[in-house]
């Protein structure tokens, strides 16, 4: 990596002032003073400005919100090669993960982080953090499975925690429902559906604890704000 944008990266100065922190030999690399503003950073190097050390620890964290098409994977790599939502950030100068996981087929609000730490805390159940989805499913959703919902569902070999279930709006052959769960099973969403009898169609995940997509558009990502990442944290 260029040198002004690995010092950039770790929030140390913008890319003009490193390349000025540089010509002036402020920088060292591995020891020595480097004022080569086009060197290539690589693996290993220990870079210093001003004395103070950048190495992993101070890469600067960079959190975004996506919201994800359908037909978009959520991991690194994919055999058949279908895309990625890594695709869908391509731009961002991190390499960025996502923290939990949307199906092929469901779309709506995905974090992606290189902060690894972060992660933990949304999605561990444990920590009780409500994610929200909209979905379409096939018939009528009755109270009494509204009801059977909330208590809790078997979905092969495991009973889903209490969740908060609303019918937004009740059509001929299928409902619109919100439902919202703590934990993360493969296809929960889609199984607790399944255990009372309603396919589901369509899934949209709007909101995990207090971040919103809002009007995020499909396919585009933002840059959480300070507030949001401290949320997160
Ligand atoms: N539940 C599902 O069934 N699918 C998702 O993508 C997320 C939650």
């Amino acid at each position: 990596m260029r040198l002004n944008k690995y010092i950039a990266q770790a929030g140390l100065a913008s890319r003009r002032k490193a390349d000025e922190l540089t010509a002036n030999g402020n920088v060292k690399i591995n020891g020595l003073v480097v004022k080569e503003m086009g060197y290539d950073v690589q693996e290993g190097d220990v870079v210093e400005v001003n004395g103070r050390r950048i190495d992993k620890i101070e890469k600067k964290s960079v959190y975004v919100m996506l919201n994800k098409p359908l037909g978009f994977i959520t991991s690194s790599a994919d055999e058949k090669g279908r895309p990625t939502v890594q695709d869908l950030v391509a731009d961002v100068d991190a390499r960025l993960f996502p923290v939990g996981r949307l199906d092929y087929n469901t779309t709506g609000l995905l974090i992606m982080t290189n902060d690894g730490d972060t992660a933990y805390r949304i999605t561990h159940p444990k920590h009780h953090v409500y994610k929200t989805y909209r979905a379409r499913v096939a018939g009528v959703l009755s109270a009494a499975k509204v009801a059977r919902l909330e208590k809790g569902v078997d979905i092969g070999g495991f009973v889903t925690a209490p969740a908060h279930v609303k019918v937004l709006k009740q059509g001929e052959r299928s409902a619109i429902v919100e439902i919202q769960i703590y934990e993360g099973k493969n296809r929960q969403v889609r199984k607790m559906f399944a255990a009372v009898g309603n396919k589901v169609q369509e899934l949209d995940r709007v909101a995990i604890g207090e971040l919103y997509l809002g009007r995020l558009m499909i396919g585009h990502y933002r840059k959480l704000t300070p507030k949001e990442i401290e949320y997160l944290k």
